[in-house]
């Protein structure tokens, strides 16, 4: 006999396990290994090849996740230093989750008003939360969107710029000349796989040298880059500003990025997708805002620093008619009257895809229990903490910091040869050990450790754990 569909109540019941499986894990997650250490295959031997015949009762799978433990890194491990931070937090899953029990698909306003409506206040809520100027709030002729990752929000951008430098021709013709595109050498590399997707060729892609490795992009070189460019007949299209460069967390001068994009005519994106949340603490604004007037679009990721969880990229239009212009399709079974009467926002126009989540929940619970004072207190305490670090690193010569930017801090061992092998072997050693996860970079040819501070749960004694196993390795 098939398995049947659940019934209210026993979904109930079943919810209720699995939110008790989610708060045991966090009870225990702080003493587990960090890092994942399985070989490749490991964990695929361990499942079945084929499906199931008949249905199994879910708790076979909440059993199944216990074994799997050791293929799972933990991302919410206060030891977690990797990469970027991916924040999880309570009201966060809850806000997820309710999406899914809605189970609605808001691709145009009239299939949920309510998720579209909600979007549009949450991303005013965070665009006022992060001082961001008033050209991107629904009010004026801008506005936001919630889009999964910073690197859709980029093509999107290019898209629009792509649009808007054509003349609106390119949707209709395609390519009639080359398209120019411009980010620094240490840009995120989802600018390249743009460029990628787009169809505007690598050899279109002008990768600026920064000043300083693992510095700022060199405005002096870009305004060469660009008058070349039009100098050959080539047509600007985008640039792209870094404000927190993944690798060492860099920022560059949008406010120059700015003129220099007026004065060739190019779509200024700003990519802020670790580094711009950390506005919620006004502090920072001076360093993180500092041009937006002048931007195009700008993306930031509540799904990193902001406690929210992935996936949720905060996407930011000057001209919201810009980007519709660029990607609106009005096929007749998506029609509807709110539509065709220009009365309401449809977020099928803002992105790639049709169909959209209503990701704004768990944004807006995140806005709501945290509070201004709340989400500040958080990125604040990811700064001090960082710094905690730095001033133990600084007390022992045998390390040197290369970079710190808010709450990363890149730095090698003094004595190591020019690519950083012994630091890369460090590190390595590091993460073997399951008490702490850092990952690596390289500026100027040579390797440095990474060290992210983001988890909820990193306290003081977790930053002095990594301290004393970095002197006990290295
Ligand atoms: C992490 C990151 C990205 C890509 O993020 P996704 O949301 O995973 O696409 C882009 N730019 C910068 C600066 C980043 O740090």
């Amino acid at each position: 006999m098939p398995a049947p569909h659940w019934t209210p109540d026993e979904f109930r019941r079943q919810g209720h396990a699995a939110i008790d499986w989610i708060a045991s894990y966090q009870e225990r997650v702080a003493d587990l290994p960090v890092r994942s250490s399985v070989r490749p295959g490991e964990i695929a031997a361990m499942l079945p090849v084929s499906p199931p015949a008949g249905g199994e009762p879910f708790a076979a799978l909440l059993a199944d996740l216990d074994r799997l433990m050791p293929g799972i890194s933990h991302w919410q491990h206060p030891s977690f230093f990797a990469y970027f931070p991916a924040n999880a937090s309570g009201p966060a899953i809850l806000g997820d989750l309710l999406a899914s029990g809605l189970g609605v698909q808001g691709m145009v306003w009239a299939t949920s008003p309510a998720a579209t409506e909600v979007e549009t206040r949450t991303m005013d809520w965070l665009a006022e939360l992060l001082g961001l100027p008033d050209r991107f709030r629904s009010s004026g002729a801008g506005g936001g969107v919630i889009q999964d990752t910073a690197s859709s929000a980029v093509l999107t951008a290019l898209v629009a710029a792509l649009h808007r430098a054509s003349d609106g021709m390119l949707r209709r013709r395609g390519f009639d000349r080359p398209y120019t595109v411009y980010c620094s050498a240490e840009a995120h590399s989802s600018v390249a796989k743009a460029v990628t997707v787009a169809g505007v060729g690598s050899d279109q892609l002008r990768r600026i040298a920064t000043v300083s490795p693992g510095g700022p992009l060199d405005v002096a070189a870009l305004e060469q880059a660009l008058t070349d460019d039009v100098t050959a007949g080539r047509r600007p299209a985008l640039i792209v500003s870094a404000v927190g460069t993944t690798g060492t967390g860099a920022v560059d001068d949008t406010v120059a990025l700015g003129a220099l994009a007026r004065r060739f005519g190019a779509w200024l994106h700003v990519d802020a997708a670790w580094a711009g949340v950390a506005a919620v603490a006004p502090e920072f604004r001076p360093l993180l805002n500092a041009g937006l007037e002048s931007a195009d679009s700008y993306a930031t990721n509540p799904h990193k620093w902001l406690l929210t969880n992935f996936d949720c990229d905060a996407f930011y239009v000057a001209d919201r008619v810009a980007l519709t212009s660029a990607l609106a399709e009005n096929p007749e079974y998506l029609r509807t009257a709110e539509s065709d009467a220009g009365a309401v926002i449809d977020y099928r126009d803002w992105h790639i895809q049709l169909g959209r989540r209503f990701r704004a929940l768990k944004l807006w619970a995140v806005l709501r229990h945290y509070g201004p004072d709340g989400l500040a207190a958080h990125i604040r305490d990811g700064v001090a903490l960082a710094e905690r670090f730095a001033a133990g690193l600084r007390g022992d010569d045998r390390f040197s910091i290369t970079h710190e930017n808010l709450s990363l801090v890149c730095f090698r061992l003094t004595d190591d040869d020019a690519t950083g092998s012994a630091t890369l072997d460090l590190m390595r050693r590091v993460n073997e050990s399951g008490r702490a996860y850092l990952s690596h970079t390289t500026t100027g040819g040579r390797a440095v450790i990474r060290m992210a501070v983001g988890t909820p749960a990193t306290a003081e004694r977790h930053i002095d754990d990594l301290l004393a196993l970095l002197a006990e390795l290295r």
